[in-house]
C-alpha cells in the first residue's frame, strides 16, 4: 500500500490529523493495533482547551461536543478548608475551556473517517519505521495476521508513550527528559451528579484530591496515591471517605456519593523526546511527551502538534519551501515545554510528595495563598490552564 502520510496510532492525534489532512486534500492512512471499541472507551482526557475546541470546531468534528460539552468559565481550589474560584474570562480576556471526554473526541473524528476519509485499518500493528532519513519512509506492519509495508512520503507517530515510532530515532539523536513522581492518581467514574459545577482541585495534608466530570449525570475523581497502588485494594466506601476527607471545605459544601463503574491507577511522569523529527518521521502527541495529567494538558498538546504537522505539509504543497516542515520540532517544543513547566508547577503545588518536609508543605499553602491573592498570579494560572497558542 502506498500513501502521502502514513500515521501510526488512532488516539486524538492520529485521528485529527488525519481529519486535518482530508481537509487539505493530503492522502493519508492510519494504522492502529487496537480495535474499535477499545480505542472509543479507553478513558483518559475531558478538558478542551479553548484552542482545541476551536480546531475541532474548524475540522468539522464540533457539533456533538457543541451540543453536549459543559464550557466551564472557572476551577475551584481548595486548601486548609478555604475554597477560591478562578474566573477564567475574567482573567484572560473571554477564554474558557470545554468539558467533554476524549472517548466521545474520538467516537466523532472514527466516524467522520468512516464517512468520508481514508483508511482507517483496526488491528493493524506498527512493527518499525524503515527508511525515516530517506525520500520513501515506511512502515512494517501486522493487520489480519499477516505482515506488509505501508510506504509513504511521510510518517508521522502518533502512537502514543509506549508506541514504535520513536524507536526509529538513533539514540545518538536523541536527548530525553524525564521525571518521575513518586505517587499516581486512582481514577473512578460514578453513577452521580457532579457535586460542584466546576473542577475543584484540593491540595490536603492527605495528598491531592481532584473533583472533575463527564457529563450532568456522570462525575470523574482521583485522588493521589502511591505510584504502586492497586486499584483493587481501595473498596469503593474508601474511595468516597477519602475524597470527602481532602475535598472538605469550612462551609456546608458536601461530596454527593454514588455508584463507582471503573477504578484505575494512572502514574504520574514529565517526558519529553526531542527532537520530535527525525527526516521524514515525524512524532506527535504522547509519542513525544508526557504531562502529569493535572494541567489537563496531554490531549491538548497533541492536537497542538498535529495542527503544526498538516499546517507545515500544506504550506510545502503550496509553495514549495520545506521551511514549516523544518520548523516542526522547535515550533512543537517551544509550546511543550511551557505545558511541561505548568503541569510540573501544579503538580508540585497541590501534591504531597511522600518525604514532604513541613517547610515545603508551608511553600506550598504559600503558593496557593499567592494566587488568591496576586491578580497577576492568578491570571498566570488562568491564561496556561486555558491554553498556549498553537503554532
Ligand atoms: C487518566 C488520564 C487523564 C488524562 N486527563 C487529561 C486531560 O484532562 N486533558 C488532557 O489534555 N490530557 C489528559 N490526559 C492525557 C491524554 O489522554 C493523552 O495525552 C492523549 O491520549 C494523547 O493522545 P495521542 O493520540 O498522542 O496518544 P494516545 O491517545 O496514547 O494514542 C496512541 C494510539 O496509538 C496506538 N498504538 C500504539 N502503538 C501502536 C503500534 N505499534 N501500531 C499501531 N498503533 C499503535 C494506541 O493503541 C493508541 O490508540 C490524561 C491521560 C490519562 C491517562
Amino acid at each position: 500500500m502506498r500513501t502521502t502520510v502514513g500515521i501510526i496510532g488512532a488516539g486524538p492525534a492520529g485521528l485529527l490529523l488525519a481529519r486535518l489532512l482530508h481537509g487539505a486534500g493530503i492522502g493519508s492512512v492510519v494504522l492502529e493495533s487496537r480495535d474499535r471499541a477499545y480505542v472509543e472507551q479507553r478513558q483518559r482526557a475531558g478538558i478542551l482547551e479553548q484552542g482545541t475546541a476551536d480546531v475541532l470546531r474548524a475540522a468539522g468534528a464540533g457539533e456533538r461536543m457543541d451540543r453536549q460539552g459543559l464550557r466551564h468559565d472557572g476551577i475551584e481550589l481548595r486548601f486548609a478548608g478555604r475554597r477560591h474560584r478562578v474566573d477564567f474570562p475574567g482573567l484572560t480576556g473571554g477564554r474558557s475551556v470545554t468539558v467533554y471526554a476524549q472517548t466521545e473526541v474520538c467516537k466523532d473524528l472514527i466516524a467522520l473517517q468512516a464517512e468520508e476519509g481514508g483508511p482507517l485499518l483496526f488491528g493493524a500493528e506498527a512493527l518499525a519505521v524503515e527508511g525515516a532519513t530517506g525520500d520513501r519512509p515506511s512502515v512494517r506492519y501486522r493487520h489480519e495476521g499477516r505482515e506488509s509495508v505501508l510506504e509513504c512520503d511521510y510518517v508521522v507517530g502518533c502512537d502514543g508513550f509506549r508506541g514504535v515510532a520513536r524507536e526509529a530515532v538513533p539514540a545518538a539523536l536523541a536527548r530525553v527528559h524525564e521525571r518521575t513522581y513518586p505517587f499516581g492518581w486512582l481514577g473512578v467514574l460514578a453513577d452521580v451528579p457532579p457535586s460542584h459545577d466546576e473542577l475543584v482541585y484540593a491540595r490536603h495534608d492527605r495528598g491531592f484530591a481532584l473533583l472533575s466530570m463527564r457529563s450532568p449525570a456522570v462525575s470523574r475523581l482521583y485522588l493521589q496515591v502511591p505510584a504502586d497502588t492497586d486499584a483493587r485494594s481501595w473498596t469503593d466506601e474508601a474511595v468516597w471517605d477519602e475524597l470527602a476527607r481532602r475535598l472538605e471545605t469550612d462551609d456546608d459544601w458536601s461530596l454527593a456519593r454514588g455508584p463507582i463503574t471503573r477504578k484505575s491507577v494512572t502514574p504520574m511522569r514529565s517526558y519529553v523526546h526531542e527532537p520530535m523529527r527525525h527526516g521524514r518521521l515525524f512524532l506527535a502527541g504522547d509519542a513525544a511527551h508526557i504531562v502529569p495529567p493535572t494541567g489537563a494538558k496531554g490531549l491538548n498538546l497533541a492536537v497542538g502538534d498535529v495542527v503544526t504537522f498538516a499546517r507545515a505539509l500544506t504550506h510545502r504543497r503550496e509553495t514549495g519551501s520545506a521551511e514549516l516542515l523544518d520548523a516542526y520540532s522547535a515550533t512543537c517544543l517551544r509550546r511543550v515545554w511551557q505545558a511541561e513547566r505548568f503541569s510540573y508547577d501544579l503538580t508540585t503545588m497541590l501534591h504531597r510528595a511522600p518525604d514532604a518536609t513541613p517547610f515545603e508543605d508551608r511553600l506550598q499553602l504559600a503558593r496557593l495563598d499567592r494566587i488568591t491573592t496576586s491578580r497577576a498570579a492568578e491570571a498566570d494560572l488562568a491564561e496556561a490552564y486555558t491554553g498556549f497558542p498553537v503554532g
